[in-house]
């Protein structure tokens, strides 16, 4: 029943299999949205969980439609999968994570971006980003890119290990987000050259009453200590959570606990310390 849960909903469900009017309506919105370049960008700081400071922060795509509202990314980004926009939809959020930079500084911490699989398969990504982060005059060192486990498709093992070790020389920091979602052995995930596991927030919203996630949570973390990663815990909503974790070892997460993802504006970050 969980492991519903854990799914991305998706937008293309009509029973028929036919795109409805609506669908075609948000495809449309979606175009236009590109090409006026309305997308947003939000921020949620990732923490240190005995001292509540800042370690970074998470850039979260955000589409506010004159008409339909607030559009989740859980339902866009699917669909810009879909439509071949990933990648554009992905260069924009890396310009606009690129102007924060410049503009605000966010600590001079390192900033995270989310990448789709399909720009994983892609054989200029790396080059592109490179290109990218260099018109804005801003350093490899400053972006992690969180990959999903669904990034990580066996049949390309050899494909996705140059890529990851290309993107690792070249600076970038590589994480693995919603990590115990999916189904990466551990023989091949001991072998990527990545820092950093994501707990996924199915693991940690029921803790620590859920014995099997709690369970879960401590095999994730002994495994990531054998394997010499770092950890962060995502979805920390409670302070019963973060205690869990911290007793547990866990040393970093993010959470509503701590900030919501917010405008670079509203972000109170003068100090490190969360207010
Ligand atoms: P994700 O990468 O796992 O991001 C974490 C999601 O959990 C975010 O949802 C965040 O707002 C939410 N979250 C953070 N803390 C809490 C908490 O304490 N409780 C709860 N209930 N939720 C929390 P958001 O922003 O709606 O994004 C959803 C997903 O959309 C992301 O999941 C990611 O897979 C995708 N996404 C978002 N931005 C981008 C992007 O720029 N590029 C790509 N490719 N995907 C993105
Ligand atoms: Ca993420
Ligand atoms: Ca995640
Ligand atoms: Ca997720």
């Amino acid at each position: 029943a969980k492991s519903a849960g854990r799914n991305q909903y998706c937008f293309y469900q009509s029973s028929t299999g036919q795109q409805t009017a609506d669908e075609l309506k948000m495809e449309q919105a979606l175009r236009h949205a590109l090409q006026q370049r309305q997308l947003g960008v939000h921020y949620q700081p990732k923490v240190r969980l005995n001292h509540n400071t800042i370690i970074g922060f998470e850039a979260l795509v955000r589409w506010q439609h004159p008409t339909f509202g607030n559009v989740p990314p859980d339902s866009f980004i699917p669909l810009a999968e879909k439509l071949g926009l990933i990648s554009a939809l992905s260069e924009q959020v890396l310009d606009t994570v690129c102007e924060d930079i410049n503009s605000h500084g966010l600590l001079g911490l390192p900033v995270s971006v989310n990448v789709s699989v399909s720009q994983l398969t892609d054989p200029g990504f790396c080059r592109r980003l490179c290109r990218q982060l260099k018109q804005y005059n801003v350093s490899t060192h400053r972006i992690e890119l969180e990959l999903t486990e669904s990034c990580l498709i066996p049949e390309q093992a050899e494909a996705t290990m140059r890529l990851l070790t290309e993107l690792r020389k070249q600076g970038f920091r590589l994480s693995i987000d919603d990590f115990g979602t999916g189904y990466s052995s551990l023989s091949y995930l001991r072998r990527l050259p990545i820092d950093t596991l994501k707990i996924d927030r199915s693991f940690i919203s029921e803790l620590p009453d859920n014995e099997e996630d709690s369970q879960i949570a401590l095999a994730i973390l002994a495994m990531a200590r054998a394997l010499g990663l770092e950890v962060i815990a995502e979805g920390i909503e409670t302070a019963v959570q973060q205690d869990f974790l911290l007793n547990a070892g866990c040393q970093t997460g993010q959470g509503y606990l701590f900030s919501r993802p917010v405008p670079v504006t509203e972000l109170d970050v003068t100090e490190d310390i969360l207010v």
